[in-house]
């Protein structure tokens, strides 16, 4: 059952004390619950599909760390197999078995020949662009705008006025060299990659994207975008790269892979794979992942990669993700859309849901002329955002907690059951009236 948040005084007291030794108040920006506004809750507890904060407030949890918790929290054949890894020691900085087994597990369930793990999907997307560079010997990389792959400096670029201009700076302390070998591109524009692959064609290394966007809320490709900018690679010896640290191991068993069966050159995962521990990959085609090194020359190392207990909770997780759990997410990310869209209907509330597989984000639209669904970053960008921000909090009072932006996927896990979906339906009644305001 989740209790309706009634008083927030110890997140309060522990936002304000986390202010004063960390900028913010918290270790990664969006927790600080600034598109939205309030106080972040503090989570002092997790189990199945729910989450607790130290004021004692309970939520059915449609964030799930932001994808890891692909089975919901604390599943007890998880802790079981952290807690005896634990036991017999936390990190030695030489090979171990788990990861033989993570790595094993990843090369079977993905196109990928041979996977290099590392501790976040940051470092496994900013490692796979070195490696694209020194494979090819080129320099610039495409990326698409609204697609987010971790805070690598050259990929925190952002579009120049013109479709090809290349890429600007995202965020101070990230200079203006850093970016000029990114081109950024609209996304599912297939007219504005082939114009940049005629004008840099043979400088290309390589085209990002992840492989079905969920960082401006989800815009599933179209039109067979990955396909034509894996072809579009190919013939020009550019390397396609497909991010699914969000998508991997969620959306199927491999990730978007497994709905579209576009085979790119080098992938990159995270998240489900961690099980909840700082567990990512990079991985791909053998003759390219042969010049890392010691194999290669590309240099690429990490003190925690592998590391014994993040390995055992990614390898248990991934383990225990079997087709019926895939079915029951498929399933229930169906429900939780309809409850949502049911519930703005009945209120008038104009707004478009997009969905890839299990993941999926609601749109709020201005008009119900608006409703057909979201295709790039500028449609993102259309939001209504104060009707989000008023639903957002309607549901945070009546105990369901989403992702505190308009621009982030809903996570569901396994753990969800009828009872969850019941609060759910509960709390969209207010929160579909505090839209509609
Ligand atoms: N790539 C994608 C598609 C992501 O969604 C994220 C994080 O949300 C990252 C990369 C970066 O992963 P991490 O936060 O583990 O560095």
């Amino acid at each position: 059952m989740a209790v309706v948040p009634d008083h927030t005084e110890q997140s309060a007291a522990l936002f304000a004390r986390a202010a004063a030794v960390t900028p913010g108040g918290v270790n990664s920006p969006v927790r600080a619950f600034r598109a939205v506004g309030g106080v972040p809750r503090f989570m002092t507890q997790g189990d199945g599909s729910h989450i607790t904060d130290v004021d004692g407030n309970r939520y059915l949890d449609l964030v799930c760390s932001w994808g890891p918790m692909l089975l919901g929290h604390a599943h007890p054949e998880v802790i079981a197999a952290v807690q005896a890894a634990v036991a017999r020691g936390t990190s030695f900085g030489t090979p171990s078995e788990a990861e033989v087994l993570l790595g094993e597990e990843i090369v079977a369930r993905t196109p990928v020949d041979k996977v290099r793990l590392v501790s976040s999907g940051t470092e496994a997307t900013m490692s796979a662009l070195r490696l694209a560079r020194g494979f090819t010997g080129r320099a610039k990389i495409v990326k698409f705008a609204g697609c987010y792959h971790g805070h690598v400096d050259a990929l925190l670029a952002q579009a120049g006025s013109g479709v090809l201009t290349l890429g600007i700076p995202g965020t101070p302390g990230v200079t203006e060299a850093t970016t000029a070998d990114t081109i950024v591109l609209p996304y599912n524009d297939q007219a504005a990659v082939t114009a940049a692959f005629a004008e840099y064609g043979d400088q290309i290394a390589a085209v990002i994207t992840e492989a079905s966007p969920g960082n401006m809320g989800v815009v599933p490709p179209v039109d067979n975008f990955n396909g034509f900018l894996a072809e579009t690679c190919r013939s020009h010896g550019a390397l396609f790269i497909s991010d699914e640290v969000m998508t991997g191991f969620r959306i199927t068993r491999s990730g978007w892979y497994g709905v579209d069966g576009v085979r790119p050159d080098l992938m990159t995962f995270g998240k489900v794979m961690g099980g909840g521990f700082p567990a990512a990959a990079f991985g791909g085609r053998a003759d390219v992942m042969a010049h890392l090194a010691p194999e290669g020359s590309v240099y690429q190392a990490g003190t925690l990669s592998g590391n014994p207990i993040a390995t055992t909770a990614g390898l248990t997780t991934l383990r225990l993700a079997t087709d019926e759990v895939y079915a029951k997410l498929d399933e229930t990310s169906l429900t939780v859309q309809r409850l949502v869209s049911t519930a703005l209907d009945k209120e008038g509330v104009p707004h478009v849901i997009n969905a890839a597989g299990n993941l999926f984000s609601v749109f709020f639209v201005e008009s119900s002329e608006d409703q057909a669904p979201i295709r790039d970053f500028t449609g993102a960008n259309a939001q209504v955002l104060p009707r989000f921000t008023a639903f957002f909090h309607a549901m945070l009072n009546a105990g369901v907690y989403l992702p505190p932006s308009a621009f982030e996927a809903w996570f569901v896990s396994s753990a969800i059951d009828g009872d969850a979906l019941g609060e759910l339906e509960s709390a969209l009644v207010p929160a579909a009236r505090a839209a509609a305001a």
